[in-house]
């Protein structure tokens, strides 16, 4: 039997430690999975693309646990009821190759992409940000507005989405969490009035195309940039000027998937990007110099979701989550007789007996 989590499992469970709290453990889980990068099998993901949105396979394995996620990005969905994120993942065990746990990964998404983005932001942006602009208020908004609250001391958010109605929604949601009543929220104009005064900026919008969210006149030196949204060819949110500014300093997850599907497909193949793994493990500084413009061009590394999945894996069997169990897999008495074991009438007769 498999171990399952779905969405409602999710949510009871945030719902019981607390949003940030959540996000917050769970950076720590990606930063420890960050630190020993050389022991992870790597590799871009399978991106099937249409020309409304895309469909990935994102496998990766220490070579004791594996895991993979399913995952689409469809930005004209929200037009007709449907999100335009969703997932779910399997974590396997090496020795046996049998899948341990089955989960929603649509709502763990939107976590871990959060903490990843807060954990990066601790590692490059300048000490004690206060307020951050967060341009695109849909789906992914609440995490992140939760996790800089809690991870890096966020009090102010300037928001902007060109729905008035997502900004609203936003807003709304953010003001029923008890924990953020010291946060406040600025209705921004324009992207650009958004980044007005801010020691932080937040992208997280969703446009299948090269869209120019941020231009370099909306930034200055010292700022940092948490670009989420840009996560497919052709699919982007910086001016290519803003990564050509001298004081960029761009940070990637795992430079041979974000080439093709980050900010930086915009510039030359070897255009200099540092890999946050590097940062993490302390080989490199995250911000080398007051002045730099840090950019974490987010695109979402397979291992955030081997740490994710194990994480809850290790909550459900921590009891912090209710135990379901699925038959994803035949329990068999004898192992080589499958057809006996499932479509015999042996086992037949029990399946008729068990619901009965
Ligand atoms: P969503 O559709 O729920 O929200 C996107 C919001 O962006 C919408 O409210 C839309 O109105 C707004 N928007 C679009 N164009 C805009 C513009 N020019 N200016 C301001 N706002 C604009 O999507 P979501 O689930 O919140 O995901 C947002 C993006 O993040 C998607 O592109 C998704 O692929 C990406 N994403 C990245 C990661 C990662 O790890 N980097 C993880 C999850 C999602």
């Amino acid at each position: 039997m498999v171990d399952y989590i779905g969405v409602d499992d999710v949510a009871r469970l945030i719902r019981s430690i607390g949003p940030g709290e959540f996000i917050e453990r769970l950076a720590g889980e990606i930063l420890a999975d960050y630190r020993r990068w050389d022991e992870f099998e790597k590799s871009a993901r399978v991106a099937s693309h249409s020309a409304v949105g895309v469909i990935e396979l994102m496998p990766t394995t220490d070579g004791k646990l594996y895991s993979f996620k399913y995952v689409n990005g469809h930005p004209q969905n929200t037009a007709a009821g449907l999100l335009t994120v969703t997932a779910f993942g399997v974590l396997a065990d090496v020795a046996t190759g049998y899948p341990l746990l089955l989960s929603e990964l649509t709502v763990t998404t939107a976590l871990r992409t959060a903490a990843t983005s807060a954990l990066a932001a601790r590692l490059l942006a300048r000490p004690a940000p206060r307020t951050m602009a967060l341009i695109g208020n849909g789906a992914q908004s609440e995490f992140q507005a939760i996790a800089f609250h809690r991870m890096l001391g966020i009090r102010e958010l300037r928001l902007y989405d060109v729905d008035r109605a997502a900004t609203a929604k936003l807003e709304r949601n953010l003001a029923a969490i008890e924990a953020l009543a010291d946060l406040s929220c600025v209705r921004a104009a324009s992207a650009a009035d958004a980044c007005r005064g801010a020691d932080i900026v937040t992208t997280v919008t969703a446009d299948k195309r090269n869209a120019v969210i941020l231009t370099p006149p909306m930034l200055r030196p010292g700022m940092h940039v948490n670009a989420v949204g840009g996560d497919c060819p052709g699919k982007t949110e910086l001016h290519p000027d803003v990564l050509r500014s001298p004081h960029a300093r761009v940070v990637v997850e795992y430079a041979p998937q974000s080439r093709v599907e980050g900010e930086i497909q915009q510039m030359p193949p070897d255009y200099p990007v540092i890999e946050l793994a590097a940062i993490a493990a302390g080989r490199t500084p995250g911000r080398a110099a007051e002045s730099d413009l840090t950019i974490f061009d987010s695109v979402g590394f397979a291992l955030e979701d081997y740490s994710a999945l194990r994480f809850l894996h290790s909550l459900l069997e921590e009891g912090h989550i209710e135990r379901r169990r699925i038959d994803l897999v035949p329990q068999l008495g004898d192992p080589k007789d499958l057809f006996g074991g499932t479509l015999g009438a042996g086992a037949v007769r029990r399946r008729l007996r068990k619901s009965a």
